[in-house]
């Protein structure tokens, strides 16, 4: 009998995971390479919640708490979602797990019988499909559109819906094209929505506050809430406060939902962490000021950026207007020989190629869009114009 079950064949390493991990290897070795791959902002988690973490533990705040979270914490959340969103909800509406990704990893296994379909528009995050892998579903890849800034459209959403379907993902702004969806774009898709009853949907708000050139926000369930009693709100503080190391998402909708991914939660986890918790709840209550500031900051490094990675040889990629990627298209590499005498087949070819001139990157088949590869800019000026620099080497080496 085999050790491992048929499921780990179904569970992969994510693309950024890979070369993450590949590029503490090659430090290890000695080799000098910029990293560009993983999804996290490089600011430090603000002092005030550290401060309150720490109190938090002084004050015993250091045992098991309710499976999905605190009363303090879903308070937090409950008035997160009223002040910044208009979203009405109640305390038993929220569920508090480790991190965003735990939260949609139990909506799925919650839901997804063997053969369920989840709708998820390309590109994604690649963390959709495998989860959806995971819980037996079946992920449905729907191509979006460069020409619509990689915007699902409503008719492409209504082609693509079966009797299967019970999930669309939704995320904006998203993780890896930076596109954001207008209310009017959301309230488009709703009117789709609207006609099939069989289809849940979950509103992936990661990067909400990761907003530019003066973009506002929009979530479904607020701009159709005809469509709130099958919306799941997913949010959490990793990227909003640069808290991805305290592992604290959240989300808001229907209680039959809300207790099943308890009920869930409570056979693994059980709690996310007090510490956490708490500092959560002094982020979501506290000021609100370096939001902002660091939204700015970023922005700022978008447009010092961007025109440096326009002009490299064979590149394209447009300003991404929210997140902090860029999804760059390297089409025109394909077919050329690196130095080595390697022929670059396809993006997996590219971002090992360039991981061998000291830039790591994960390639774009992961998001479902090929051939790509995405460029995290949470990272130091410094460290992108040296990788801008590293890259337009690498393309002046290819014949
Ligand atoms: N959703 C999107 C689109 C993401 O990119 C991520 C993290 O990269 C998450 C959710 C989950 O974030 P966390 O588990 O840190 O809350």
């Amino acid at each position: 009998m085999a050790l491992l079950a048929a499921r780990m064949g179904r569970t992969r390493i994510s693309a950024s995971a890979v070369a993450a991990q590949r590029t503490r290897e090659l430090r290890a070795a000695g080799l000098d390479i910029v990293e560009l791959a993983q999804g996290e902002p490089d600011f430090n988690t603000p002092d005030h919640v550290m401060d309150a973490a720490y109190r938090a533990m002084r004050a015993g705040q250091t045992h098991y708490t309710p499976v999905d979270g605190t009363p303090e914490l879903k308070a937090a959340i409950v008035e997160k979602f009223r002040r910044e969103n208009g979203l009405v909800c109640r305390a038993e509406n929220i569920s508090a797990g480790a991190g965003g990704k735990q939260v949609l990893h139990n909506a799925l296994l919650a839901t997804l019988d063997a053969g369920d379909e989840v709708l998820i528009p390309a590109p994604s995050w690649v963390a959709y499909a495998d989860m959806t892998h995971y819980a037996e579903g079946t992920p449905v890849w729907v191509p979006a559109q460069r020409a619509n800034g990689f915007k699902l459209q409503p008719a492409e959403l209504d082609a693509a819906i079966t009797p299967r379907s019970k999930w669309l993902m939704l995320n904006s702004p998203s993780n890896p094209t930076g596109a954001v969806y207008t209310a009017d774009e959301l309230r488009a898709l709703a009117a789709v929505l609207e006609r099939h009853p069989q289809v849940w949907i979950i509103a992936d708000d990661m990067y909400e506050h990761i907003l530019f050139d003066g973009r506002r926000f929009a979530t479904l369930a607020v701009v159709a809430p005809q469509l709130a009693a099958r919306t799941l709100t997913v949010n959490g503080v990793s990227k909003t406060y640069a808290m991805t190391g305290w592992r604290l998402g959240y989300a808001a909708g229907p209680v039959e939902l809300i207790r099943a991914m308890a009920r869930l939660q409570a056979q693994s986890s059980l709690n996310p962490s007090s510490v956490s918790q708490a500092a959560a709840v002094a982020a979501l209550n506290g000021p609100q000021e370096i939001v902002v500031e660091r939204c700015t900051e970023l922005e700022a490094r978008r447009d010092a950026i961007l025109p440096r990675l326009a002009a490299i040889p064979g590149l394209a990629c447009t300003a991404p207007h929210g997140a902090f990627y860029f999804y760059v298209s390297c089409a025109d590499w394909l077919g050329k020989h690196t130095p080595q005498g390697r022929v670059l087949a396809n993006d997996a070819d590219v971002t090992a190629y360039l991981l061998d001139e000291g830039v790591a990157l994960p390639n774009g088949a992961g998001y479902g869009l090929s051939p790509y590869f995405r460029i995290s800019f949470a990272t130091s000026l410094a460290n992108l114009h040296e990788a801008c620099t590293r890259i337009e080497a690498a393309a002046g080496k290819l014949a």
